[in-house]
């Protein structure tokens, strides 16, 4: 789910962990592990206990599993042959086997004037993806680094205002492609990330199990609290309620955009699989399943869906469906190839008002990297107009924007 929003960018059950020792057949001619599946000999998004059952499958003692835990998660190490506390033959047979540690080049990246960075990491395939580093300062002055995570390579869902459904689709994310994005994003600012939302590009609800994946890898071994990420979704049938059976800690985002299902359909054609009533259900049973609230995300869009009706309307269907909510106001970032235009500040505050008197919490999210390719997907269209990639010379990059 991208967007401007995904600027703003503002989340258990025990998850079915992957043992990844399943993964491992032994090879007979060398009686080395070897790799069965296409994403099985990526070391990252592995956790502590699997990384200890692969030491084990490669005669190591179960320490030196934790030793790559530490040097996956806690020193980012890039390279296996960098792994200078793990012996060095150990080292070679994980590379003789296909392993590597699963980070990929940083293509590009770009630095707006309120320090936001996006970037274009260069996947193994050379599909590129976006993900965004935010700083925030806030009321008590301590900083907050949150990165916003694609969990697609592009979007199959085309929302009319999103430059990144306009830029095609090309494949799901595997979880260590996610989790690759954060400690990018850490590697960058030198700092710990403080937040996370699946907030880039995609739809996460599409690719869920490897955003659950991500999700715990980030929670258990990046160490981030699962109350400080949040889930977006513009909703895909069945898949809130099976979130919710998971019982996280965390925010669910649900793009609404418009208080009434005509006016979604044509904003969000997805919107037709889903009606507003049982979307609405579906959040408020998420509410009721974690305690956690949820958050609508509201884009407002100049003419479209920011009149004072709009914002009554909104209220009525916020109010119907019970407590637990919050709204997040967008005001839209103008992308390249949309009719769609910017709200004026004074309706804006007209919309805020109307929901603040209806006793519905409310909050006006700023737009962050405004100067920077800013809404979602922009920067990946620019560099990649075509979701396949016929060949890596193809892609060669050709705009003069500043590189951080
Ligand atoms: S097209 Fe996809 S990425 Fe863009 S807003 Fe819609 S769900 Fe999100």
């Amino acid at each position: 789910m991208a967007l401007v929003i995904h600027y703003l960018c503002s989340s258990s059950v025990p998850l079915a962990r992957a043992v990844r020792s399943r993964a491992l057949t032994m090879n007979s001619s060398s009686s080395l592990p070897m790799v069965k599946t296409a994403d099985s000999h990526v070391l990252l998004g592995m956790s502590e206990l699997d990384l200890q059952q692969l030491a084990l499958n490669f005669g190591q003692q179960s320490y030196r599993g934790k030793q790559l835990h530490q040097l996956l998660y806690k020193r980012k190490v890039k390279q296996i042959q960098d792994f200078t506390h793990l012996p060095v033959p150990f080292r070679n047979d994980l590379e003789e086997a296909g392993w590597t540690v699963g980070r990929s080049p940083i293509h590009k990246s770009v630095t707006a004037a309120d320090g936001t960075i996006k970037l274009l990491i260069k996947l193994e395939d050379g599909r590129l993806v976006e993900t965004v580093g935010i700083p925030v300062e806030d009321k008590k002055g301590s900083l907050r680094l949150t990165a916003c995570v694609s969990s697609q390579v592009g979007c199959p869902l085309r929302c009319s205002f999103c430059a990144t459904g306009k830029g095609g689709f090309s494949r799901n994310l595997k979880r260590h492609e996610i989790v690759e994005q954060v400690l990018a994003i850490e590697e960058l600012f030198k700092r710990r990330v403080t937040n996370v939302v699946f907030m880039g590009m995609g739809e996460p609800m599409l690719n869920l199990k490897e955003v659950l994946g991500a999700h715990q890898c980030l929670n258990k071994d990046v160490q981030i609290g699962q109350r400080m990420m949040t889930i977006s979704t513009v909703g895909v049938p069945n898949t809130i309620k099976k979130l919710a059976s998971h019982k996280l800690q965390s925010t669910l985002a649900l793009s609404l955009h418009a208080p009434n299902q005509k006016l979604r359909e044509q904003i969000v054609p997805s919107a037709k699989s889903y009606p507003l009533n049982a979307i609405m259900k579906d959040c408020r049973d998420y509410f009721l399943e974690t305690s956690r609230r949820v958050s609508f995300e509201y884009t407002l869009l100049a003419g479209v869906n920011d009149a004072v009706e709009h914002a009554k309307e909104l209220a009525e269907l916020l109010n119907e469906w019970g407590r637990g909510h919050h709204v997040n106001l967008i005001p839209f970032n103008p992308v390249e190839g949309t009719e769609y235009r910017r709200p004026y500040r004074k309706a804006v505050l007209a919309f805020t008002a109307i929901l603040e008197s209806r006793k519905i919490t409310t909050s006006v999210r700023q737009t962050r990297g405004l100067d920077a390719n800013a809404a979602c997907g922009q920067l990946r269209n620019e560099f990649q107009k075509s979701p396949l990639l016929p060949s890596l010379d193809d892609m060669q990059p050709q705009l003069k924007i500043p590189v951080a």
